[in-house]
């Protein structure tokens, strides 16, 4: 995020200065966009005893590997990377490796996160220059082994200090009293979310509603606006949820846009969900069971995923989340009818991950289908984007406002 980036920059720039004791400018400036290693081709060998992965790069880096169960998973985290990789790199796999994905998991840090046909052990990771100061070569070798030692490697690794996986910072003190929307584009970096048929990624179109979103409840000065992410970073779903709840936030709006695998037929339309525990119907419970896989397509540890909310879910406060949250998405679907194509059943419900603040009214908005020619043409269009941008803009208007007059009058 944009402004973790910058305040991480004025550290570093007062340490680096202190350090240097104003006898010298502080070296190594941060890097440029174009200046990071370009990962040209890759190459898997071997078969399901032993597989290796390569990863040819423009230049010399360091890396870490290592194992993630259920499903089993192994992760190569890396300093930021340009990927240039043929198109459908690490669609299918060899050997141990059944796929693998890459992308940005934060600002300065690159990944790749490999899904296994079974549990491995890594016998080796190794990084050489093909050419000296030149390309360079990292290297990793699978070798097939049981389940009781994959997981025991796991437990080892785990009591070592590793570092954590990239979680916000916590929030700047705000004297502001506005209410404070927490807008939460679904996806991005590695985790690129429904693809439609000629590449179109829902992480990009969701970024880019976001924002026209943003701008359009900032218009009227009365709410103020953060994200979740503002650029093309991976953002684990409890990280989203955290950030809301440390940001103090009085309403949470997840974007989306969903897809339906063809021999499923077609669908087109916006929906809105609330948290349930049981999902409102079949249909609801495919969608957040892949919304929820965010966190393993991303690599991220779930074992390790500290349980924040336990202990403070009062189920009083819980259910006076829940109304608000139905309350919200109540009126969201009013607005959103007049400008756009709803779902048959707009309305659901699920166990979304990313829904889970006891204590701050959330919603999550599938804007369409990508897999509809018809959805997708409006979810890439400026003019239908700006639409539905001003629409939930006004919703959330109106959700604030009655707020308000339910509290004055004691009615809530
Ligand atoms: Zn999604």
């Amino acid at each position: 995020m944009h402004f973790r980036a910058a305040s991480g920059a004025v550290l570093w720039f007062l340490f680096a200065a202190a350090a240097a004791a104003a006898e010298a400018p502080p070296q190594g400036a941060p890097p440029l966009a174009d200046s990071f290693p370009i990962a040209t081709d890759s190459l898997l060998a071997g078969d399901d005893s032993q597989t290796r992965f390569v990863l040819e790069l423009s230049r010399k880096i360091d890396f870490r590997a290592f194992t993630l169960a259920d499903p089993y998973r192994v992760v190569i985290d890396l300093p930021q990377v340009t990927f240039r990789l043929p198109p459908k790199t690490g669609e299918s796999g060899r050997g141990l490796i059944k796929a693998f994905r890459f992308g940005l998991v934060m600002a300065g840090g690159s990944r790749i996160v490999f899904d296994l046909t079974k549990p491995v052990r890594i016998e080796r990771t190794s990084v050489a220059e093909t050419v000296p100061g030149g390309p360079a070569r990292i290297s990793l070798e699978l070798a097939s082994t049981d389940r009781e030692s994959f997981l025991h490697r796991i437990e080892l690794d785990n009591k070592t200090t590793r570092p954590d996986d990239p979680r916000p910072a916590p929030a700047d003190a705000q004297a502001d009293a506005r209410p404070l929307v927490v807008l939460d584009p679904g996806h991005g970096g590695i985790d690129t979310g429904t693809k439609g048929p000629n590449g179109e990624m829902e992480k990009d179109i969701v970024l880019k509603l976001a924002e026209r979103l943003r701008e359009q409840i900032e218009k009227s000065g009365k709410y103020r606006v953060l994200m979740t992410r503002t650029d093309d970073t991976f953002v684990p779903l409890a990280d989203r949820v955290h950030f809301a709840r440390n940001e103090n936030a009085s309403l949470f709006v997840s974007i989306h846009a969903d897809s339906l695998p063809r021999r499923e037929g077609d669908a087109q339309g916006a929906s809105v969900y609330t948290l349930s525990d049981t999902a409102s119907d079949s249909e609801a419970a495919r969608l957040a069971d892949q919304e929820n896989r965010a966190d393993i397509i991303a690599g991220v540890n779930l074992k390790t995923e500290p349980e924040d909310v336990a202990g403070i879910l009062l189920d009083l406060a819980e259910r006076e989340t829940k109304g608000f949250s139905l309350q919200f998405a109540r009126k969201l679907l009013a607005d959103l009818k007049i400008v756009t194509r709803l779902h048959k059943e707009p309305l659901k419900s699920a166990g979304f991950r990313v829904l889970r603040a006891p204590d701050i009214p959330s919603v999550l908005i599938e804007l369409g289908y990508v897999s509809n020619r018809a959805d997708l043409q409006s979810l890439l269009s400026d003019a239908w984007q700006n639409r539905t941008a001003e629409s939930i803009a006004r919703a959330i208007d109106s959700y604030f406002t009655t707020r308000v007059a339910g509290a004055r009058t004691g009615a809530n």
